[in-house]
């Protein structure tokens, strides 16, 4: 029997669907889209599916993860309905819904929760670094001294453990919810695998389905260095405050060659959320038109830390000692919500989501083909 959840439309609505009870089902949206096709089409489908309540199919569908909103389905909308930001609308339903503490829900439908979440998990961080601080060295910028490297790398192993957990539950319960409890039992193993080596590492790294949506190359660039950026971040950090200290403490990489890896990253994104705050402020571009709370929360964090982290390399490389010291450690109170509240429950699951949507879509195409 199919459940009607009568709330649905309201939620979605909630989340930036404004104008979607406009929708009078004509079908230009799904027509003039570069990425819907045949099997896969959208959003009129979704729209449907969300108007009548049927949520079921809305979990079961991964296709608001293959629009990558072009807008160009909202231009031509006959009725302003805004089909572009009901997909996105959806995702944000979507990312809740995937989420297993439930979390996610209270951070996208409660501004004083995503507030609350920012300032509690940066006064605890600061705490943590006042307690746990090394000596302050007064002479010269010695940040390892402050920031001892073995506390920093199993702060690392912790946090980079905790939500990794947290995102592969998500990612598994995405599966459950579009693939597993449909075919489950009729797709090989090594279709699983094949079939993720084949899509999982290409569209992650390249997020190349973002060159067919639309005439809007600039989007797709803004993108990329912001991905490269954090990607650099996260890859140097990795390497050097998690697994040499672990694996290999006598080693030490180059101070010079280091900072210059942080500084061209934090320099990456510093630019990239520059213009995505710059063209939230000014609507310049669709996508950018219905800004939600979590959007704001995101990208500001995202700036702020890359602001402080290039700070903060560039007083240790002019020797400035205290303002190193306090600037790294406000880097830190930005980067742990930053990092915690988006990794598996907001915007930056959106990287692992859409990857993995195609890779289901997939398996769902081979599941129907076996059954046949
Ligand atoms: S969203 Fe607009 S274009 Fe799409 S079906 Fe509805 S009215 Fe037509
Ligand atoms: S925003 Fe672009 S990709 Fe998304 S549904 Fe509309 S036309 Fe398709």
């Amino acid at each position: 029997m199919v459940k009607v959840d009568p709330d649905l439309i309201d939620k979605v609505r909630e989340l930036g669907a404004f104008d979607i009870s406009a929708c009078y089902s004509c079908g230009n949206c799904t027509a003039i889209c570069p990425l819907s096709k045949e099997g896969q089409e959208f959003p009129r489908k979704i729209i449907r599916y969300a108007v009548l309540g049927l949520r079921e199919k809305i979990l079961a569908s991964v296709e608001p993860w293959l629009c990558y909103y072009c807008g160009d389905c909202t231009e031509t909308c006959p009725r302003d309905a805004d089909p572009g930001g009901f997909m996105m609308a959806v995702r944000r339903y979507l990312t809740t819904e995937y989420d297993f503490t439930g979390f996610s829900k209270a951070l996208y439908f409660s501004k004083k929760i995503e507030l609350l979440s920012i300032i509690i998990l940066a006064a605890i961080t600061g705490l943590i670094v006042y307690l746990l601080k090394g000596p302050i060295v007064p002479t010269h910028a010695d940040l390892w001294a402050f920031a001892p490297r073995h506390i920093v790398a199993w702060a690392n192993v912790i946090v980079f453990t905790v939500l990794s957990v947290i995102l592969i539950i998500n990612i598994y319960r995405m599966y459950k919810m579009s693939v597993g409890s449909i075919h489950f039992n009729k797709i090989p193993v090594s279709k699983y695998i094949t079939e993720f080596i084949k899509i999982i590492p290409l569209h992650f790294f390249t997020q190349k389905r973002r060159v067919e949506c639309g005439e809007e190359k600039k989007y797709y660039i803004i993108h990329l260095l912001l991905f490269y950026g954090y990607a650099a971040i996260f890859l140097h950090h990795t390497i050097r405050h998690m697994l040499l200290p672990l694996i290999a403490p006598s080693i030490h990489p180059s101070e010079l060659v280091s900072r210059i890896i942080g500084i061209s990253a934090f320099c990456a994104l510093i630019l990239g959320s520059s213009i995505a705050i710059y063209g939230r402020i000014t609507k310049s571009e669709i996508y950018w038109r219905n800004s939600h709370p979590t959007d704001w929360m995101f990208i500001i964090l995202l700036w702020l830390t890359s602001i402080t982290g290039l700070l903060t390399d560039i007083f240790v490389i002019c020797n400035y000692p205290l303002p190193t010291y306090i600037t790294f450690s406000v880097h830190l109170m930005f980067v742990v919500p930053l990092l915690c509240l988006e990794v598996p429950f907001a915007k930056w699951s959106h990287l692992a989501y859409r990857p993995f949507a195609l890779y289901f879509q997939r398996l769902k195409e081979i599941a129907l083909s076996q059954a046949k």
